[in-house]
């Protein structure tokens, strides 16, 4: 380094202020009393140690007055939330990415309610004494399934891990080939089955299994016949699988060789409503499962449930109380939030009302009229400003692992490349960084909108987010 560089250097290392001079400035001061003093202090220290090593690199000491403001920069930052939400305008309704269901407005109100104070979680006021956290959502849970009995846990793998854990573990379990799958975040069922300690047969082949091949792999140490939902993949072709009543069946006459053996029917999504009155394909329904004579159904309670994450398992009230009184029932226990927020959601069902409130199947069940009346409203509220779009015809999708390959009309608002400031791919990850983060598709050179799953009060905010990243926009709101 030559020795005008060293000495322009150690003259802006001298420029430096020391972290006691900026607490003294009385902008800093204003912050302190927003942030408190141990942050403040921590985030001005870690400022000089930033600016020093970029003087060492042969840049500039930031100016005196900039410190301030670099300051509430770093604290807001420091402070914002990095749990925050998006507006979903991918079309993928339950998208595990995006935090799979938005809660209906009543499951919000019963998270606050009960959030903020104490409640009865584990108390039972009718006998002064202590309650237990299961009671609450089993009726609501037993009267929409006809199950015998219902226990909640923490998300629909853990409800599969306790059921194995309490039902199988030393004996096996047999699963068709065909049904052996890894569902997203690595949750593999023969994984899962080996860490419960059962014993995994498979039978039949990955396209082929029938019920004589479940019968055949009977043997004294048979504990269940397991069925699980393909979730995210679908075959098709020369396919056969046993269904549920097949297997209750063949359970019920092998009955001799094994002992009673149990089905347990891995659901995944699961749904209470008919997916097929959507002009979707039908997913399994809860109540079938359990009126063909399941022991035990699982499933989740942020899929087609609509309602917050949760694992549900219904069934025989036997199979149910072994699962309660097992040890793993407490370490994967569901906490009062969402307790809460998962009866308001049963609540909506037993009520009638679930296409209304629970935005789920409000989505799922939006015409096409209403969706088209939406995109049009964009396009014209964006030409109103000067940006010219179109609206497409496309598809959105389930998503969750319920449903695959399974898809429902929609409209799209579709911006071209030519309406906007950057290359599509940059434009894209301009909405996503813009707050809430806007999260689009992108497709042949354009940005597509699904209006299906953009929440009606996310419309406005949507429309400015695009206006920021249009090549013209005459926007008279915030984004101008
Ligand atoms: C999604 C899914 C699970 C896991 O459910 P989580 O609630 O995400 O834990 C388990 N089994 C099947 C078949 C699924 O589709």
């Amino acid at each position: 380094m030559s020795r005008s560089n060293g000495k322009t250097q150690l003259s802006e290392y001298r420029r430096l202020p020391s972290v006691d001079r900026l607490l003294q400035m009385a902008e800093v001061g204003d912050l302190v009393a927003a942030y408190g003093a141990p942050l403040v202090t921590e985030t001005l220290r870690e400022l000089v140690a930033t600016a020093r090593g970029q003087i060492a690199r042969g840049e500039r000491a930031p100016s005196p007055e900039s410190w301030a403001r670099l300051l509430e920069d770093r604290l807001v930052h420091l402070v914002a939330p990095r749990l925050r939400p998006i507006i979903n305008a991918t079309g993928v309704i339950i998208h595990t990415n995006l935090g799979r269901a938005p809660l209906s407005e009543d499951a919000r109100r019963a998270i606050n309610t009960i959030s903020c104070g104490y409640s009865n979680l584990e108390y039972d006021t009718d006998q002064g004494r202590r309650g237990s956290r299961y009671s609450h959502a089993r009726e609501l849970l037993t009267a929409l399934t006809g199950a015998e009995d219902a226990l909640v846990v923490n998300n629909c793998a853990s409800a599969v891990f306790l059921a194995l854990s309490a039902l199988c573990r030393g004996r096996e379990v047999v699963v068709s080939r065909g049904q052996l799958v890894e569902i997203g975040g690595g949750f593999r069922i023969p994984d899962v089955l080996r860490q419960s300690g059962a014993t995994l047969v498979e039978v039949g082949t990955t396209n082929r299994t029938h019920p004589q091949d479940f019968a055949r792999a009977v043997n004294e140490k048979t504990a269940a016949f397991m069925r699980i939902h393909a979730s995210n993949f679908r075959q098709i072709g020369f396919v056969s699988e046993p269904s549920l009543p097949d297997l209750v069946e063949t359970a019920q006459q092998n009955k001799q060789a094994a002992g009673r053996i149990l089905v347990m029917d891995d659901l995944g999504s699961g749904t209470l409503l008919d997916t097929t009155s959507f002009g979707l394909g039908a997913e399994p329904m809860v109540q079938q499962s359990v009126a063909a004579g399941s022991d035990v159904v699982a499933f989740s309670g942020d899929k087609l449930l609509g309602g917050p994450q949760a694992g549900i398992l219904v069934g025989k009230e036997a199979c149910i109380t072994q699962m309660r009184q097992h040890p793993l029932a407490r370490a994967l226990r569901v906490d009062k939030m969402t307790l809460a927020a998962l009866e308001a959601t049963l609540h909506s069902y037993r009520a009638g009302r679930a296409l209304t409130d629970i935005p789920v199947w409000r989505m799922l069940s939006r015409t096409v009229d209403d969706i088209r009346a939406q995109a049009n409203g964009w396009h014209a509220a964006l030409e109103a400003k000067g940006i010219s779009s179109s609206v497409w015809e496309g598809e959105s999708t389930i998503g969750g692992g319920s449903l695959p390959g399974e898809s429902l009309p929609t409209l799209l608002l579709a911006l071209s490349s030519s309406s906007l400031k950057d290359p599509v791919d940059e434009a894209a990850a301009s909405l996503r960084h813009l707050d809430p983060s806007l999260i689009c598709r992108i497709q042949q050179d354009h940005l597509l909108f699904d209006p299906r799953t953009v929440l009606d009060e996310q419309s406005d905010v949507l429309l400015e987010h695009i206006c920021a990243v249009a090549k013209s926009c005459s926007w008279e709101g915030k984004a101008s």
